[in-house]
């Protein structure tokens, strides 16, 4: 089954304490198709300015995207900077220019509108309503979103919770949402506002997913070499949302797996800037990595 995404495509640039690179490619729609294209075609909702490289065109079209929803408009592609601490769990933004992403109207093509599987990766809430009221029959859809949003568009995003099956946020964001201190409670507090599923992630410390009768904790997995931690959130989703189209069948089982291929996607992503280790990334990678987390978190019943 193929998988809708629409979010931010950006030139990113990026600082850590050892390293620093500019025009990156990146934006949440970006990691996540290229994410989940480990798992099922995708079909791409965004828009770039005309200074958007062709090779990052090329990247998209070797993952297979498929770009008819790609807007090329006049102007100058969404650009955001940020740097990280030692401790890269903080991150600074230091700018966002929205350039095109200012006047963008989503359009989704008519052979996209029946695509089952949607995911609504961070953009705001206004713009992911946009996109959802196009799309006919879906099956399934997951959407992303950020504190920038729980600050100033708390009621679309509470709108859109009504409209979605499951939610993914961090762990800061899930205590901001709901004004609790305690995980778990946010986790089950959400439920209430409308998902039926929620996946809360902790960073580097693997994540949580709520169902109604289901909690589930994802390890993490003991990465020794971090180097950007951008778009970590968007390839777990992607992946996530990726798998569960893959699969087609969402319950306990495929649920508790999304969360594992998320995760498993997300600690390669941070081992190089930008998409640079999705690109060589390969299935056998992949199971490899399944397994050292299944083998991670195994434990006999006595
Ligand atoms: P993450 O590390 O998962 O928070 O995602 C980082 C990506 O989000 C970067 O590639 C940015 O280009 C993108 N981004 C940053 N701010 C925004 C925003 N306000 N709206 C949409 N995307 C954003």
């Amino acid at each position: 089954m193929s998988l809708l995404i629409t979010g931010s495509i950006a030139l990113d640039s990026v600082k850590t304490p050892v390293e620093q690179h500019h025009d990156l490619l990146g934006g949440s729609a970006s990691y996540a198709s290229i994410a989940a294209s480990f798992f099922t075609p995708v079909n791409l909702v965004g828009i770039v300015g005309s200074d958007f490289p062709k090779r990052y065109i090329e990247l998209y079209k070797k993952h297979g995207v498929n770009l008819d929803g790609l807007q090329v408009a006049d102007g100058e592609t969404f650009r955001w900077s940020g740097e990280y601490e030692w401790d890269m769990n903080k991150r600074r933004t230091l700018s966002v220019c929205l350039n095109v992403f200012e006047t963008f109207q989503p359009r989704l093509p008519d052979h996209y509108k029946n695509t089952p599987y949607v995911f609504l990766a961070n953009i705001s809430p206004q713009l992911q309503l946009h996109v959802l009221a196009q799309v006919e029959r879906a099956k399934f859809v997951v959407a992303d979103t950020m504190d920038l949003w729980l600050e100033i568009a708390r009621e679309p995003l509470l709108e859109l919770l009504k409209k979605i099956d499951c939610l993914i946020l961090n762990e800061s964001e899930a205590r901001e949402l709901m004004k609790e201190t305690s995980l778990i409670k946010a986790g089950r507090a959400i439920l209430k506002l409308g998902p039926k599923f929620v996946v809360i992630k902790k960073g580097e410390h693997g994540c949580l997913l709520f169902v109604k009768d289901l909690f589930f904790s994802a390890p993490a997995y003991p990465l020794e070499d971090i180097h950007d931690p951008t778009g970590a959130g968007d390839c777990f989703a992607g992946a996530f949302a990726g798998y569960l189209a893959k699969i087609d069948r969402v319950n306990h089982d495929t649920l508790r797996k999304a969360v594992i291929y998320g995760s498993v996607i997300a600690s390669f992503n941070v081992e190089s800037f930008s998409l640079g280790r999705l690109q060589t990334l390969t299935q056998h990678d992949i199971a490899e990595r399944y397994e050292a987390f299944r083998q991670a978190s195994h434990f006999e019943t006595r």
